[in-house]
């Protein structure tokens, strides 16, 4: 802001070290130039190392009649009005002056005039001041000027006296009315500060979204007396529509359309930009770092189009405003979030905290159990067939159940952190061997072929957490396939990572399982044998813990196709052979 357009620009340039200025070519005849002087050539001579390049702009478009904007940058219609008032002015002192002019000079008739136009020039501003200026040289001529009444002069040392009161006429206007104008800039700025300070004031002081659209609402409507009106996606995506009655009835077809567009394209369109500019409202899109927030609809009152439409100084500062607003807004939604998140994460760690507790109290009595009914049914004691069958089961469920808790509990470790993924470049042939011993007795029923390539590549891995991964995967391969069904169990290498597939001929999953069936304690009803639902939930948090990917999907040909990859992160290390 301030009085010279060019030292402004230069002074701007300079501070944000600009090189290169860019004007439109000026439109209007010489002789504004010659009068006021030119901005362009001035800016020319004054940019030194700034380069200045002038441009001709998009035409005009004629249906557009001229603006005026007033100093608050509001496109008035010229007062006519004020104009009047000032011929009044120095009508009144023509009618002082011819009371008092027997009793003084006539240099101090003059000054009468002059006390005229500075009353103009503080009353009603430049226009109508420069009006009286010329006036009052011209009744001044005509009525105190020998020869009486006639625009003639005699002495032609009265043309001093007219160039004088000229001047002095027009300088007086010209600084009274820059101190009004500066002072009214000060006042609406300092009228724009304090709203936009107590609108932070109470945006603070409120954490919903809902009161903290309705503050800024109140605040925007304030400042620009416009219906403002304001959309924000609700949690559902749908966006939701803040503001009075009144602005909402505004709202029809079309200026949702054009607040759609403003949404999704994130740019401001409407009335006097580029864009729709048919609409009603002009519409701000509310943007932060994080991305949408929602959209701002302001409708100026109601006037001829060409002053309804916002000067740049008012459009920068319904962004202020905007920008305000969607921060405080972002933030209201970041800290719902958190808050969400924080009680989740208490209710998982109670949850956690009671299910080791459980588990670990269950596991020495069942412990105490199994070895029982174990040593019973290998001691030498001749049992009867029924009982013998009794205990064989009582044996079997033991052991179940005594898995079941050993899940609970490694999920509950692998939540919780405490189990530390401890890697090293292992053979992943290896791992797969173990396991297969390991599930001998269960894996008598189906016949296991693996496929695993000579030159699979060394792999960084836990490799008791990945044979639980394989364990339970087929553990589960045997579980819900008929018996006899074959299993398949093979492994590759891909675009940096190893796969490993576990791969049945049993009923397979039902379309919508795939992904569900891993989330803990899901299990695909009508459940067919006794499980908690946590086998896969356990492999996908280990293999997780590993950096890679586990997911399930329907054979071609039948049957269901679990597969996980291990990323080859890193080098493996250097075996190097001793000639020995
Ligand atoms: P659980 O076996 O204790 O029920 P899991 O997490 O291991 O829990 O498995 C979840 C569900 O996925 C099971 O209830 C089962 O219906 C389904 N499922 C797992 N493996 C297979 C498979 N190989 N074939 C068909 N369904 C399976």
């Amino acid at each position: 802001t301030g009085h010279n357009v060019t030292e402004e620009t230069l002074n701007f340039a300079r501070k944000r070290n600009v090189t290169k200025i860019i004007v439109g070519k000026p439109l209007h005849s010489v002789w504004r130039d010659l009068l006021f002087g030119s901005v362009l050539n001035d800016l020319i001579r004054r940019s030194g190392s700034i380069d200045v390049y002038v441009i001709s702009g998009e035409a005009v478009e004629p249906s557009q009649p001229p603006v005026t904007q007033t100093l608050l940058g509001m496109r008035n219609p010229i007062q006519w009005k004020l104009y009047l008032r000032a011929f009044i002015v120095v009508a009144i002192c023509s009618v002082i002056a011819g009371l008092v002019f027997p009793f003084l000079e006539s240099a101090n008739v003059v000054m009468i005039y002059l006390v005229g136009i500075v009353v103009v020039a503080v009353w009603y501003g430049r226009g109508p001041s420069v009006l009286a200026s010329l006036l009052s040289v011209l009744a001044y001529d005509f009525l105190f000027v020998p020869p009486h009444l006639t625009l003639a002069v005699s002495d032609t040392q009265y043309f001093i006296t007219f160039g004088v009161l000229l001047l002095v006429g027009l300088t007086i206007s010209t600084m009274t009315t820059r101190i009004k104008e500066q002072a009214e800039i000060a006042r609406e700025r300092e009228r724009r500060t304090a709203s936009l300070y107590s609108m932070s004031r109470e945006f603070a002081n409120n954490s919903s979204a809902d009161a903290l659209a309705d503050v800024a609402i109140e605040h925007i409507h304030d400042v620009f007396d416009s219906q403002v009106i304001l959309f924000l996606p609700g949690s559902d995506g749908e966006l939701q529509t803040y503001g009075s009655d009144e602005a909402k009835q505004k709202l029809n077809e079309q200026e949702r359309g054009v607040m759609r567009w403003v949404y999704d394209h994130g740019q401001e369109a409407g009335i006097g930009t580029q864009t729709l500019p048919g609409s009603d409202g002009f519409y701000l899109p509310l943007q932060t770092h994080q991305g949408k927030i929602g959209v701002v609809g302001i409708y100026p009152p109601p006037a001829p189009i060409a002053y309804r439409m916002f000067s740049p100084d008012q459009l920068h500062l319904l962004e202020i405003y905007g920008n305000q607003t969607a921060l405080a807004i972002e933030r209201a939604r970041l800290s719902e979030e958190t808050e969400r998140a924080q009680v989740q994460i208490e209710t998982e760690r109670m949850r956690n905290s009671l299910l080791s507790s459980v588990s670990h109290d269950l596991r020495t009595p069942l412990a105490a159990i199994t070895g029982a009914v174990s040593g019973l049914l290998e001691s030498d004691k001749k049992l009867d067939p029924h009982s013998k069958e009794l205990m064989q089961i009582a044996y079997e469920e033991a052991a179940r159940l005594n898995r079941l808790v050993g899940n609970l509990l490694d999920m509950t470790r692998l939540e919780s952190g405490s189990v530390v993924v401890d890697k090293e470049w292992q053979p992943l042939e290896e791992v797969i061997g173990t396991t297969i011993l390991r599930l001998d007795s269960i894996l008598q029923d189906h016949p296991l072929k693996t496929h695993i390539p000579d030159d699979l590549p060394l792999v960084p891995i836990d490799s008791l957490l990945i044979e639980q991964v394989l364990v339970n995967l087929l553990e589960n391969a045997v579980k819900y396939t008929p018996t006899e069904s074959p299993i398949d169990l093979s492994s590759w290498s891909e675009a940096g990572e190893v796969v490993v597939e576990v791969a049945d001929r049993g009923p397979g999953l039902k379309p919508g399982d795939e992904n569900r069936i891993f989330e803990k304690f899901y299990r695909v009803r009508p459940a067919t044998t006794g499980g908690v639902g946590l086998g896969l939930a356990i492999c996908r948090a280990i293999v997780e813990a590993h950096g890679g990917r586990i997911w399930a999907a329907n054979r071609s040909g039948g049957g269901a196709s679990f597969r996980f990859t291990l990323p080859l992160d890193g080098e493996p290390p250097q075996v190097t052979l001793d000639d020995e």
